[in-house]
């Protein structure tokens, strides 16, 4: 719609762009009151180890639960709280919470520890003592470093290759682990990959989705896979939907999945049956039922 000409410097005004602008205010001013009352809680989405169906670890995801609006997703608001900068006690909430659930399920003794995922953004991995950071939260919670991983993408890595290396050595140090999540969907230039201390690679759903069927995606996941194999990597694919695509994957010979086809994310104390023997989902990966 055109507005008023008199009616100043704007001539072109979409009412829509208001409405969005005055959404998106409202939700960072909501985000401000959500870290303040701490309303937000974390979910956990096992990953399955496909050859045995056993659950060797967890991604710790976040859910904000609006007083009015119901379910925010994530994808909604952390690009939100990256720009305003709220980012930074959000993630600090996440990881101390994430870790103080990690503590409870060493202390359980259920079978094996899970390794835990947390994803990290990259406004926070940059900060110059995140690693500081990562140590404290894991002496305070005196867990064995080996279990906690920490997701980032790839585009945070290649933002600043220099502090990125430094902070990837002290928490390789430490014994933390990084997986490249949404892996072949950023920017990044292979021979980083060869540079920076990672450990895995999460292949992005965008690529899980049409399999079996779909050639081009048949060829990057091999690929991403055959590429993982020769780095030493570990690789996980995310958003397993199918049987057929779990299968698929583990003929290729990608190690761990994880997606709705085991279990969407559940909040903590549903995952503790799972840690225990037999295998939860050795029969889903059954060829014949
Ligand atoms: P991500 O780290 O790549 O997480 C995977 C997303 O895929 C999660 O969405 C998960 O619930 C969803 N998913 C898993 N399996 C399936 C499946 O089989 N089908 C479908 N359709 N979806 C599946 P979620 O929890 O909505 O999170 C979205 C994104 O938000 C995450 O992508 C991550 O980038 C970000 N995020 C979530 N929690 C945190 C957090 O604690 N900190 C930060 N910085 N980012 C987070
Ligand atoms: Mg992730
Ligand atoms: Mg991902
Ligand atoms: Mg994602």
């Amino acid at each position: 719609q055109r507005a008023r000409q008199d009616g100043g410097g704007c001539r072109f005004f979409r009412p829509e762009i208001l409405a969005q602008l005055q959404r998106r205010l409202s939700l960072e001013r909501e985000l401000q009151m959500a870290v303040e009352n701490q309303a937000f809680s974390l979910c956990y989405q096992p990953q399955v180890d496909l050859a045995t169906g056993r659950v060797t670890g967890l991604e710790a995801l976040i859910r904000w639960r609006h007083p009015s609006r119901g379910p925010v997703a994530p994808d909604v608001f952390i690009p939100v709280a990256e720009e305003t900068g709220q980012i930074l006690p959000i993630g600090q909430w996440v990881l101390g919470e994430a870790c103080r659930q990690l503590e409870k399920w060493q202390a359980a003794e259920l079978g094996s520890t899970p390794n835990l995922a947390v994803n990290i953004s990259a406004f926070q991995f940059r900060q110059r003592n995140f690693a500081d950071i990562a140590q404290r939260v894991i002496e305070h919670h005196q867990l064995n470093p080996e279990r906690l991983e920490l997701e980032i993408t790839e585009t945070a890595l290649m933002q600043d290759p220099d502090s990125t290396l430094k902070t990837l050595k002290k928490l390789r140090d430490l014994g933390v682990s990084i997986s490249l999540d949404d892996f072949g969907t950023g920017y990044s230039s292979l021979s980083y990959l060869k540079r920076f201390p990672v450990n895995a690679l999460k292949i992005d759903k965008s690529f899980v989705d049409d399999l079996p069927l779909d050639l081009d995606d048949i060829a990057i996941v091999r690929a991403i896979i055959a590429l993982a194999e020769r780095l030493k990597l570990n690789v996980v694919a995310e958003g397993v939907e199918t049987r057929e695509q779990a299968l698929f994957l583990r003929d290729e010979g990608c190690q761990l999945a994880q997606g709705y086809f085991f279990l969407r994310p559940v909040p903590g104390v549903e995952i503790n049956p799972l840690l225990t023997l037999p295998p939860p989902f050795v029969s889903r990966l059954r060829r014949d039922c």
